[in-house]
């Protein structure tokens, strides 16, 4: 049995109040693991190291934090078997996906920030005809609360941790309570890498105790949060009478939308993957596939192929396209909606039902499904369902498939295949979300801003947005 711990100050300890949480391996539902429920008591313990840990930390050269958070990455990458396997049991993703894309990812944010903090710079304006000098500095905020979903667990909780700590904070992260492995085994990258102690702390538990224990903390002044929308709906209550700075990136119902002008080998190979990759469990996935008419019947056919060929199985099985889902509850929420559209008499064309693996009958697995829906303000075009179920449905005109991509309250992303240019720039200039991708899905360089618009969220992490927000800005103007 694992024992999980949290990492304060430099040091691996129990939760004060000896409160435990059971973690479950998704591959064949059982407890493997115990995870701390932390209290106010331990983020309290948590504060008070990053606190004392700032002064030194926010006055270390750019030169000696960029040395450190790369030594991070190089011994992430050495370990990579190590965490890919750790990843892939606790998340029930494939192993083959934790290794060359979720361990790489984390090692590339602490190398990417890394390396931008040595670029990131002030400005300095002069105020010409008055005799004046502004320069702007941008200082680290002190301690900052980083706080991460399950689904991609250690790319994103780092993906936070990277910049906040290369911009000179110190930090208290907490990890999902359904995925916290990874974060746990980060703690003695850090040590190894000698990451000074109180600069990185990472607390574990549920969100309900041990991260409204985080945003309600008075001195943490900062929150970086990816999960939920209606989590984020509540963070951002908690911390705006404490006017902390936030930064949300939340859920989406993302638009894939398909012109009978596209590339069409391409388009299906990759909306393949962007339906259904971790099991569709990503934010970025198109769950909302629009075809143009004339391509509608090709499409479905080609694209159920596809789809009923791909691998549901164990995650450490090489082969397998499609792992388990993170947990029963999860599972039972992706259910839910095939019987939601069931009930409204959608047609299911693949897909819909639980899989039964042999020796890991126990185990989180769900077909990849594919469901037509008549339009688009049906319950299955509206709602978030976050697992490996996608709809299809036809469009005839630009202008009709816009207002339906943006009939949501959802606004992260959008993916676009066309090949006409004009096309291009009218539909994304009008499609609602923060990202956009046109003839491919996630191709992600990190310097671009990332996040979503309307309930996906306020701010933007990536590149130097990142260190504007876990920076003050402070403005000195000097007259001579
Ligand atoms: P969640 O909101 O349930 O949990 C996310 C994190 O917040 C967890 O660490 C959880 O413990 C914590 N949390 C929960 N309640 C809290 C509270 N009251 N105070 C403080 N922290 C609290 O989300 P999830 O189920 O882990 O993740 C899935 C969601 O995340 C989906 O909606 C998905 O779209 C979203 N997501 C968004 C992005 C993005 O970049 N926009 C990326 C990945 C996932």
């Amino acid at each position: 049995m694992l024992t999980i711990k949290n990492f304060i100050n430099g040091e691996f300890e129990n939760p004060i109040s000896n409160d435990w949480i059971d973690n479950y391996c998704p591959a064949n539902g059982e407890i493997y693991g115990q995870t701390p429920n932390s209290s106010k008591a331990d983020i309290e313990q948590a504060y008070q190291a990053a606190k004392k840990a700032f002064p030194n930390w926010s006055q270390t050269t750019l030169e000696e934090r960029s040395k450190i958070l790369i030594r991070i990455s190089e011994l992430l990458e050495a370990n990579l078997q190590y965490f890919a396997e750790a990843e892939s049991k606790d998340n029930g993703k494939p192993i083959h996906l934790a290794k060359s894309v979720d361990i790489p990812r984390a090692a590339s944010n602490f190398r990417f920030f890394g390396n931008a903090i040595t670029q990131f710079s002030s400005e300095s304006h002069e105020t010409v005809g008055k005799d004046a000098l502004n320069f702007t500095l941008r200082q680290p905020i002190g301690v900052v609360g980083c706080i991460s979903p399950w689904n991609l667990p250690l790319y994103l909780f780092t993906w936070k941790i990277a910049p906040a700590i290369a911009a000179g904070n110190c930090v208290i992260a907490k990890p999902s309570e359904i995925t916290p492995v990874t974060a746990f085994l980060l703690g003695d990258i850090c040590l190894q890498a000698g990451l000074p102690n109180g600069v990185l702390n990472i607390v574990h538990g549920l969100g309900n105790s041990t991260g409204q224990a985080i945003i309600e903390h008075p001195d943490i002044k900062a929150i970086s949060f990816t999960g939920g929308t209606k989590t984020g709906v509540n963070i951002a209550r908690v911390a705006a009478p404490m006017f902390k700075k936030l930064s949300l990136e939340l859920g989406g119902k993302n638009p894939n939308i398909i012109f009978a002008d596209c590339d069409y080998d391409d388009m299906l190979e990759t909306t393949v993957r962007s339906s259904f990759a971790n099991q569709g469990q990503i934010c970025l996935c198109g769950s909302r596939i629009f075809i143009e008419a004339s391509i509608y019947d090709t499409f479905k056919n080609d694209f159920v192929k596809k789809v009923k060929a791909l691998k549901v199985g164990h995650p450490s099985n090489s082969k397998t396209d499609i792992g388990a889902l993170v947990s029963k509850g999860h599972l039972e929420k992706v259910k839910s909606y095939v019987n939601i559209a069931e009930n409204e008499g959608e047609r299911i064309i693949c897909g819909g039902k639980t899989v039964s693996i042999e020796d890991y009958k126990n185990g989180y697995y769900f077909e990849p499904t594919v469901i037509e829906v008549p339009n688009n303000e049906c319950r299955l075009n509206q709602e978030e369902i976050f697992g490996p179920v996608v709809t299809i449905m036809p469009f005839n005109t630009e202008e009709e498939v816009l207002q339906m991509a943006n009939d949501v309250k959802y606004g992260l992303s959008a993916t676009l295949w066309t090949n006409s240019l004009k096309r291009t720039m009218h539909m994304t200039t009008n499609i609602q979300a923060g990202i956009i991708w046109v003839n491919t899905w996630m191709l992600r360089d990190l310097r671009t801003p990332f996040g979503g618009i309307k309930a996906s969220g306020i701010g933007r992490e990536g590149g130097f947005e990142a260190f504007r927000f876990f920076t003050e800005t402070k403005n000195v103007c000097i007259k001579y």
